[in-house]
């Protein structure tokens, strides 16, 4: 999608600093992190959120997680612990209209983290 800041990442038009690039999802650090550690979780295809996804959708939003767990693990927080958040529409806070999973962690022994 040509106005997609999402978009403009995957397609290397924009920068971000990426930890994992390829295929059908990417992943790469979140601009302002609300964690120690803050990571997108980005499907390559543009879709918009969870409301837009079909009953096709079902082997790729399970790559997903898959992907959140690889990360996880290779960011050492899968023993630790982390949060994944997925916001769908304005109403939930969902600023960027490309869906992503949030992989937050890293808050060793004093969380400040919320739901
Ligand atoms: P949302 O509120 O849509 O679920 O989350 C969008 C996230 O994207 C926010 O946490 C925000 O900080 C992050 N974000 C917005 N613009 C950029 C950008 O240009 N680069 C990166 N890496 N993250 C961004
Ligand atoms: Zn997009």
């Amino acid at each position: 999608m040509d106005n997609c800041i999402f978009c403009k990442i995957i397609r290397g038009e924009i920068p971000g600093k990426f930890i994992h690039r390829e295929g059908e999802w990417v992943a790469f650090y979140d601009i302002s992190p609300k964690a120690p550690i803050h990571v997108l979780i980005v499907p390559t295809s543009h879709i918009e959120s969870i409301a837009d996804v079909h009953d096709s959708d079902g082997v790729l939003l399970g790559n997903l997680l898959l992907a959140a767990k690889k990360i996880a693990q290779k960011l050492k927080i899968d023993k630790s612990g982390f949060k994944l958040i997925i916001n769908n529409g304005k109403g939930s806070g969902q600023i960027v209209p490309h869906l992503h999973i949030h992989l937050l962690g890293g808050w060793g022994k004093n969380p400040e983290w919320k739901v």
